[in-house]
C-alpha cells in the first residue's frame, strides 16, 4: 500500500470512496443497508488520511452507535473483514416507501401512469421474452415496484421484488444517494440510473437494459431497441398494461408498442445509433 501524506481536507477523494465501496460489498458492513456513510476506523483527528484499508461503511444506526460507544471499534473492524453483503453477495433487502392508487413511470421521457382498478392492476412498461423489467402492481392503496436489471450474461444484478430493493455485490459499482440509485458497469459507464420518487413515481432517464440478446437503450429524451433501430419518444400510455413489449410471450400481453420477432445478439449496433443520432438532430 502506498503511504500516505497527512491530509488537511477531511473530504474523501471518489477513487478512494468508490474503492470502500467495492470492498464493503456497497452496504453497511454491519447490517448491508444501503443508505451509509464512509467512516475511519481510526478517528480521523489522529490518521489524517484517507487511505481505502482504513475507511469502512456504517449506517447512520451503527455510525450512532460506534461514536456513541455502545458498539466497540473492534466489532466494526471484525465486521470490515468479512462484511454483511459480501457474505452471500447479495445485498440486505431495502424497504421502498412506495403507495398509493396512481402510479407513474417515466422511462426515457415516455411516461406510463395508471390507476388501481380495485382488483389488482398491473402495468408492465418494458417486458422481454415474457420477463416483466420495470413493473407495477397497484392493490389497495399499495404500490408494489418490480425492476430486474441483467447484465450482458444475463445474470440480474439488480432486483426490486414488491419494493424490496437488493442487488448483487459482485457489480463494479452501486451507489444511492438521496433518491437516485446509478449502477455502473467499470468507470463512467452508467448500466441504469433510477430516480425514486415516493410515494408513486419513479424515473429512470439512463440505463440500458438487456436480456437475451436485447438491449434497450434508455436516454433522457427517447428509448432506442438497438436490435432493430427503434425508437420510442414523448409516449403517453395510460392504463395500459404493457408499454414496450419485445419478444416472445408464452401469454401474449398488449402493449402500446410490441415487436415478436426481433434479431438477438447484434453485436454491431453502429446502424442504429446512427440512425439515433440522426434523429435527435431532427427532433431534440
Ligand atoms: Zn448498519
Amino acid at each position: 500500500m502506498e503511504e500516505q501524506k497527512e491530509c488537511s481536507s477531511r473530504n474523501i477523494p471518489l477513487p478512494v470512496q468508490r474503492e470502500v465501496r467495492q470492498r464493503c460489498g456497497f452496504g453497511c458492513v454491519i447490517c448491508g443497508m444501503p443508505l451509509y456513510e464512509y467512516e475511519h476506523m481510526e478517528e480521523w483527528a489522529k490518521v489524517k488520511r484517507h487511505v481505502a484499508d482504513e475507511i469502512t461503511l456504517l449506517c447512520d444506526q451503527h455510525h450512532r452507535e460506534k461514536t456513541g460507544g455502545l458498539l466497540p471499534k473492534d466489532a466494526v473492524r471484525e465486521a470490515n473483514d468479512n462484511p454483511f453483503n459480501l457474505r452471500d453477495e447479495v445485498s440486505k433487502p431495502y424497504n421502498l416507501h412506495f403507495s398509493g392508487r396512481e402510479a407513474c413511470v417515466e422511462i426515457g421521457g415516455n411516461s406510463f401512469t395508471c390507476e388501481d382498478q380495485g382488483y389488482g392492476t398491473v402495468m408492465v412498461p418494458i417486458s422481454i421474452d415474457g420477463t416483466p423489467l420495470v413493473g407495477i402492481i397497484l392493490a389497495d392503496g399499495h404500490f408494489l415496484l418490480n425492476l430486474v436489471v441483467f447484465d450482458e450474461f444475463n445474470i440480474p444484478i439488480l432486483h426490486i421484488k414488491n419494493n424490496q430493493l437488493f442487488y448483487s455485490t459482485q457489480t463494479w459499482d452501486i451507489q444511492m444517494v438521496g433518491t437516485n440509485l446509478i449502477i455502473r458497469e467499470a468507470h463512467r459507464k452508467i448500466l441504469i440510473e433510477i430516480d425514486f420518487q415516493p410515494p408513486n413515481k419513479i424515473v429512470i432517464n439512463r440505463g440500458r437494459f438487456l436480456r437475451n440478446g436485447v438491449e434497450v437503450l434508455v436516454r433522457p429524451s427517447n428509448i432506442l431497441v438497438t436490435n432493430n433501430s427503434t425508437i420510442v419518444s414523448k409516449c403517453h400510455a395510460h392504463g395500459c398494461y404493457g408499454g414496450l413489449v419485445i419478444g416472445h410471450h408464452e401469454h401474449p400481453i398488449g402493449g402500446f408498442m410490441t415487436l415478436g420477432n426481433i434479431r438477438r445478439y447484434l453485436g454491431d449496433r453502429k446502424a442504429a445509433l446512427k440512425y439515433e443520432r440522426e434523429w435527435l438532430e431532427i427532433n431534440i
